[in-house]
């Protein structure tokens, strides 16, 4: 495989391609907190063509953490003139430290689990939803859950979620057939929907057989694989790519629908960055990128809507998802089918595209950073003055509940999926 995740001496063009505008400083989520050059796209590019001449040592112990306080939020791409593909760099310079240092080995262990220990991990994943009572209790609002004590780099004021007793593919068929079908996709569930919000899964299948579409939901689909392309480790996010990509050429699909901003993007652009040159799974790549679709775009844009009747009176605002909104380009639909429920009164947050501080993992390292950038985007929630804030990402979902808890007053944070799905029910 030749790609900068390969080969760093390969990123070389797009670094050149800076012009040192400083463009990206306006709209970076670390920047506008830390204002510091090393949080900005600019710096760290720098950082990169440092490190590609030799003036940096991929040893150096100052680089870890600069390279890794980003959020791959994608906001500098959308405001750079020359467009650089900043996503590449910094993937790019993550993998050349783990090429050269190895995995960090908490880390090593868990995406060893994710992708070739699953069934090891499953247990795992059921056994703490068991045992979560012991260790967490349910939050005043019941939105999330908060430790009884301390653990590691967790405190006891973060509201965590709360891990569902069965995984939603473990007790959901695998075929679900409508009559007189319209088209037949394949649901891709993600991690989130499949370990914790597994009512987002159920809200989806509903909407879709309403809309008589016949679902296959394969049980031999892994992550994503994009937390652990994110952390560097190229092997294992591509061995990710090719088994799902595998897992859906079973299910001979018409198309292959998401529920999650980020799993959407990587079968957009992801895994075409990290099977590029590979013989089997680069057309595969193509094949499915051609099929991906969010679930507002297949609504919408893919077959006959049928539109929601039942009445749900809400102010209810949209926040995007960096990777819908940034990688897949969606952001108009989403919003188009909230407008479409009876009663509900949209209002638009001033900044519903800035990044709320997820990024993945991010707000578990930075968790001071990501919990600034997550009470701005709060206060232009609350200055909505709405009760609802939805979105297309459950990872978003996770941090919005935690910055509601802390500086909200009193939102809940739903997908806009479960509100279309609400309407429907309410009208049966
Ligand atoms: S906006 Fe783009 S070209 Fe300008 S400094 Fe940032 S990364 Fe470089
Ligand atoms: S990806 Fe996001 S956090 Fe990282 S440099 Fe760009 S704007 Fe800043």
């Amino acid at each position: 495989m030749t790609t900068p995740f390969d080969e760093y001496r390969l990123i070389e063009d797009e670094i050149q391609k800076c012009m040192k505008c400083g463009n990206c400083q306006a709209v970076c989520p670390v920047f506008s907190v830390e204002k510091t050059e090393a949080g900005v796209a600019r710096g760290k590019i720098a950082l990169a063509d440092a490190i590609l001449k030799g003036r940096i040592d991929l040893d150096d112990p100052d680089l870890y953490d600069r390279v890794f306080n980003c959020l791959v939020c994608k906001s500098c791409m959308q405001n750079c003139p020359p467009q650089v593909n900043f996503d590449k760099i910094i993937l790019a310079v993550r993998s050349a430290i783990v090429k050269k240092k190895g995995l960090h080995p908490l880390k090593r262990t868990i995406f060893n689990l994710l992708f070739h220990k699953k069934a090891l991990f499953e247990t795992g994943i059921k056994t703490g939803a068991k045992l979560q009572s012991l260790l967490t209790k349910t939050t005043q609002s019941g939105e999330g859950r908060n430790l009884r004590f301390p653990i590691g780099i967790l405190d006891r004021k973060r509201v965590i979620p709360s891990l569902a007793p069965t995984p939603f593919r473990d007790r959901v068929e695998e075929k679900i057939i409508c009559s007189n079908p319209q088209t037949t996709v394949a649901f891709f569930t993600g991690c989130s929907i499949n370990y914790i919000y597994t009512g987002i899964g159920d809200d989806i299948v509903e909407v879709l057989k309403k809309n008589r579409v016949n679902v296959a939901i394969p049980k031999d689909q892994y992550c994503c694989g994009i937390p652990v392309f994110a952390h560097g480790d190229i092997d294992t996010a591509r061995q990710m790519a090719r088994a799902n990509l595998d897992a859906l050429e079973k299910t001979a699909a018409d198309f292959v629908v998401f529920g999650c901003g980020s799993c959407a993007g990587a079968f957009s652009h992801e895994y075409i960055e990290l099977l590029k040159g590979d013989n089997v799974y680069e057309p595969l790549s193509m094949k499915w990128k051609q099929k991906a679709v969010e679930i507002s775009q297949l609504l919408l844009n893919k077959i006959d809507f049928v539109k929601p009747k039942g009445q749900i009176d809400e102010v209810v605002t949209y926040h995007d998802s960096c990777h819908l909104r940034k990688t897949v380009k969606v952001w108009k639909e989403p919003r188009e089918l909230i407008k479409a429920i009876p009663g509900i009164t949209f209002k638009e947050m001033s900044k519903p595209d800035a990044c709320c501080g997820s990024g993945g993992t991010y707000n578990l390292t930075h968790y001071d950073t990501s919990s600034s950038i997550l009470k701005n985007k709060i206060n232009d929630i609350k200055k909505t003055t709405a009760h609802i804030v939805t979105t297309a990402c459950p990872g978003c979902i996770m941090q919005l509940v935690d910055g509601i808890e802390q500086f909200g007053d009193g939102q809940i944070a739903r997908h806009y999926i479960t509100l279309l799905a609400q309407s429907y029910k309410k009208e049966a």
